[in-house]
């Protein structure tokens, strides 16, 4: 871990198993990242407070997430490993940042009107007017309430990334509003006070654009929340009765015809996860019509448990080894605090609380 390379930070927040679309939009870029650059990847456990309030899920998710970490192959060695809470510094200046963030930018972005819905009951058809999902927040009783946790959630993550000094940050399509949320707040700051303290900090992508991992339900992403996951840890034959159950259409109806959604979905997944020859071939049967979707799907299976049986296999032998997990979490913490608490130092004085 030498230091003059350039810092790259991401983290997965512990609300379950990792799945393809964790794989595919974060740890299989930390994975490539850990080989060139000073990485940094935590366990988002703060983060997970918004939405999780289960403490003994928490902490058994902050476990299996790092053994999945471990089990996929990323390396103490080269990368630093840690719990977002094991860095206290973040908490104050998580306190610090939020005075110049505004409850309006964050009450408008998509991931925030997304999770208060849910934790308000609402389905997105109730507030297809723009103003009405903030009316509801408002007007929300105490026990059905959505946190300023949740609001807030894009000022620590900007926490995360400025506090480490990173430039990269490779993240899922899904996280790219929050991205250019930090973006705006490090700008905001260097602006404010005629600094210049924070990066600007970028998505890092190995393709041409953010990757979305769709679900194999027809539409949307590939998430947690929308219960539709291929895990990494799945066993073979869960994993190959989830994909043969993927959504799909009648067939192409005539040569070359556009694709509806479900099938355009397999093929995203496909193009993840097999090879370029594979592709063409599935992709040429569907323009001739000569298709069939459930070849596609036992292809797609097999392919995806190219990928996962490595890990899947190792993941119980680590999580079996706490003392080494506990290594792991210790050498990567200090290494992170001693960064937060650099910048911490820093920015309280910029912001004027200096001793006296
Ligand atoms: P989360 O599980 O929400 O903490 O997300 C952790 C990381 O996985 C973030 O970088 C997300 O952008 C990424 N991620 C989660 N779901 C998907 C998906 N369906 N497609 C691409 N990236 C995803």
């Amino acid at each position: 871990m030498t230091n003059n390379k350039e810092v790259v930070l991401s983290g997965i927040r512990p609300t379950g198993n990792l799945h393809l679309g964790n794989y595919y939009g974060a740890l299989g870029k930390f994975l490539k990242l850990q080989e060139t650059h000073d990485c940094r990847f935590f366990i988002a456990d703060l983060h997970a407070l918004t939405t999780n309030t289960d403490p003994d899920a928490l902490h058994r998710n902050v476990k299996g997430i790092l053994a999945e970490y471990l089990a996929a192959g990323l390396d103490p060695e080269k990368a630093s490993i840690f719990v977002q809470s094991d860095v206290p510094e973040l908490s104050e200046l998580y306190l610090l940042l939020n005075m110049h963030v505004g409850i309006g930018e964050l009450m408008r972005t998509a991931s925030f009107k997304d999770k208060a819905r849910k934790a308000l009951g609402l389905d997105k058809k109730d507030d297809e007017n723009e103003d009405d999902i903030e009316k509801q927040i408002i007007g929300a009783s105490t026990n059905k309430r959505v946190s300023a946790g949740l609001l807030t959630y894009p000022t620590l993550m900007a926490v995360d990334i400025l506090a480490q000094k990173a430039r990269w940050v490779p993240v899922g399509k899904d996280q790219m509003q929050h991205l250019e949320l930090t973006r705006r707040f490090a700008r905001r700051f260097n602006q404010f006070y005629g600094v210049e303290e924070f990066i600007e900090p970028e998505n890092f992508e190995f393709r041409d654009a953010p990757v979305k991992v769709p679900g194999l339900d027809g539409s949307g992403k590939m998430g947690k929340s929308e219960g539709n996951c291929i895990y990494l840890i799945d066993e073979p034959k869960a994993l190959r009765k989830k994909v043969m159950r993927a959504v799909t259409d009648e067939g192409p109806q005539a040569p070359n015809s556009p694709m509806s959604e479900p099938i355009a979905n397999l093929f995203s997944l496909l193009e993840l996860t097999s090879t370029p020859d594979v592709v063409k071939h599935f992709r040429d049967a569907y323009a001739d019509c000569s298709i069939r979707y459930g070849d596609l799907k036992k292809q797609l299976a097999e392919d995806i448990l190219n990928v996962t049986t490595p890990i899947r296999e190792r993941v119980n032998d680590i999580l079996a080894d706490e003392a080494y997990m506990r290594r792991v979490l210790a050498q990567g913490a200090e290494r992170a605090r001693a960064q937060a608490a650099e910048t911490l130092a820093e920015v309280r004085h910029i912001m004027g609380i200096r001793k006296i």
